[in-house]
């Protein structure tokens, strides 16, 4: 026996169930089309929803910021890590979401991993739906502070929870995912604020799938619902539809302020790179300049939608450009991306533990850089392989 056997059982077990999770390597830019192991396919499973991640003025704006300013930041963004590139980008960023400041952070997972623990401890309390990302879930356990969980997109039960347990802790805060990246669904932040309000409870939403995609231009769900100034933090990713790296928090000037003496992935972790911020700044620019490609985003994603309904798929509950095609079983899900992978589609099989036990699915992540004819190819495909697989 050796002390690493228990895991090799564990990846056979994985495997056994279909859910061992096999990584293929991208050999190309990110774009409507990847060369992918090997091979060139149709992209439906990257969140580069607006096409930035490959984006000519993008690449230029990095491309010379490394000429002027170098590469790292050598060092934590509070002792020597905060370049003119980082304080320029969290000044365009709370212009660019209308809200009191901004700060970044490396991801969007260190920007919950900063932001929970800086809010709320041991005596507190948070109430978090049921389907928060897993960045959410980990810096709410890091916080310490009694996780009560609500149902899924239900501010009833959010204000069951909260008269049940309120009163028995110092503090509290309210969680949410903006958009669930599994199912596509938008979290009713609306009625989620109303009741914040009416307990005065701190609100934080995390907007990762929504930053670029939903709002006016892309600014946001705070945008998209008009709740201006009224939630209280808005963790948002430079990573997804900016096409770049990074996590922000935009809202409350004095939590953003906290954040930058209690963040501790912001003390204790080295800030993003220059060509991270100086694209991220061209990504600004973009997205101020025109709404052409957020809106091409939607109709894309409209069209594809209505094409996989009347091919007979169940789509699900999306609201969003995130298409979930629901198949079931996780065998069947991953089969199922085989055969659109052999068929020249990169589309992922998503299982158990990301989504519950027997609701395995393709989820399809449509995007601003697909042209109606890559998403014919696109739907072409899902037709053969789902009668292929008597799923249609
Ligand atoms: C993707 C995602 C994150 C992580 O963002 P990164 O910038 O990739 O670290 C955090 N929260 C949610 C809801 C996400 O979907």
């Amino acid at each position: 026996m050796s002390k690493t056997d228990w895991i090799t059982q564990e990846l056979d077990g994985l495997k056994q169930a279909g859910l061992y999770n096999r990584i293929r390597t991208i050999e190309s830019p990110q774009g409507a089309w990847l060369v992918v192991d090997g091979k060139k396919v149709l992209n439906f499973c990257s969140n580069n929803y607006l096409g930035l991640a490959n984006h000519p003025d993008i690449v230029a704006a990095a491309k010379k910021a490394v000429d002027t300013m170098g590469v790292g930041p050598a060092a934590v963004r509070s002792i020597a890590g905060t370049m003119s590139l980082h304080v320029e980008l969290e000044k365009r960023l709370a212009a660019f979401k209308g809200v009191e400041a901004a700060i970044t952070f490396q991801s969007g997972f260190t920007a919950n991993l900063a932001t929970i623990p800086a809010l709320v401890g041991k005596e507190d309390v948070i109430f978090s739906d049921r389907l928060n990302h897993a960045s959410i879930i980990d810096g709410c356990r890091l916080s310490g502070a009694k996780i009560v969980a609500y149902e899924h997109n239900d501010p009833k039960s959010l204000e069951e929870q909260i008269t049940a347990n309120l009163s028995q802790f110092r503090r509290a805060l309210i969680v949410t995912d903006g958009v669930f990246s599994m199912d596509g669904d938008i979290a009713p932040l609306d009625k989620i604020y109303e009741v914040s309000s009416k307990y005065d409870i701190l609100l934080m939403v995390d907007d990762a799938h929504g930053e670029g995609v939903l709002g006016k231009g892309g600014r946001g769900i705070v945008d998209h619902f008009g709740l201006h100034g009224k939630v209280d933090v808005e963790v948002g990713t430079l990573s997804k539809a900016f096409g770049v790296m990074g996590g922000v928090v935009a809202g409350n000037a004095v939590i953003v302020e906290w954040l930058r003496q209690r963040g501790r992935p912001f003390l204790f972790s080295s800030a993003v790179t220059v060509p991270d911020a100086a694209a991220c700044l061209a990504a600004i620019d973009l997205l101020e300049d025109s709404t052409q490609l957020v809106d091409r985003l939607w109709s894309n994603a409209k069209y594809f939608k209505a094409e996989m309904a009347n091919l007979g798929f169940n789509t699900g509950v999306s609201e969003t450009p995130i298409t979930p095609v629901m198949l079931g079983e996780a065998p069947l899900a991953q089969q199922f991306s085989r055969e659109l992978f052999d068929a020249g589609v990169f589309a992922m099989a998503l299982g158990f533990p990301t989504v519950p036990q027997g609701k395995a699915r393709i989820r399809v992540m449509i995007s601003a850089a697909h042209a109606i004819v890559d998403l014919d190819q696109g739907l072409d495909a899902f037709k053969k392989v789902g009668k292929n697989l008597g799923v249609i």
